[in-house]
C-alpha cells in the first residue's frame, strides 16, 4: 500500500476508533514508515507520553496489503495508548533495576501488554461483534 493510500484511510477510520475509546483529549499523531530493520514484519508501533496524553502511532504502509489489515493495525496501535500509563510503570522499572534486569522484565512487560491489546480485540470482534470499519461489517 502506498503511503498516500494509508494516510487517507487513517484519516477516515482513526475519529471513530478515537472516540469509542474516549482519547479525544489526546493528541495522537500518525506517521508513516518503514519500521526496525529490513526483515521485520512491523505493521505498526506506538509511543505514548500519558503526562502529556501525547501517542506517536507509525504505520509501515509498505507490509499492509489492505485496507482491512491497515485498520486492524490502527485499532490494534490505539488500543496500546489504553494502556499507557503502563509506560510510566516501565520507565520507574527501568531506573531502579540493571540493564539486564530491565531487559528481561521488558520482555515480560511487552508481553503483557500485547495481551491485554488482544483481549480488547477480542472484546470488540466477538462480544461486542463492532464492525473494523465505518460503513461496512
Ligand atoms: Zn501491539
Amino acid at each position: 500500500m502506498d503511503k498516500t493510500t494509508a494516510q487517507k484511510i487513517v484519516k477516515a477510520q482513526s475519529p471513530r476508533y478515537i472516540k469509542l475509546f474516549h482519547l479525544n483529549d489526546w493528541k495522537v499523531t500518525f506517521k508513516y514508515n518503514w519500521i526496525g530493520e529490513e526483515g521485520d514484519l512491523t505493521f505498526g508501533t506506538c509511543t505514548t507520553d500519558p503526562s502529556y496524553k501525547h501517542a506517536t502511532i507509525v504505520i509501515n504502509p509498505e507490509l499492509l496489503e489492505d485496507e482491512i489489515e491497515l485498520v486492524k493495525t490502527l485499532r490494534h496501535e490505539l488500543i496500546h495508548v489504553l494502556h499507557s500509563s503502563f509506560d510510566i510503570y516501565r520507565d520507574t522499572v527501568q531506573k531502579l533495576v540493571s540493564s539486564k534486569e530491565f531487559d528481561a522484565l521488558d520482555t515480560v512487560f511487552h508481553y503483557a501488554c500485547e495481551d491485554a491489546v488482544m483481549f480488547i480485540e477480542n472484546i470488540l470482534d466477538k462480544e461486542l461483534k463492532l464492525p473494523l470499519m465505518k460503513g461496512k461489517r
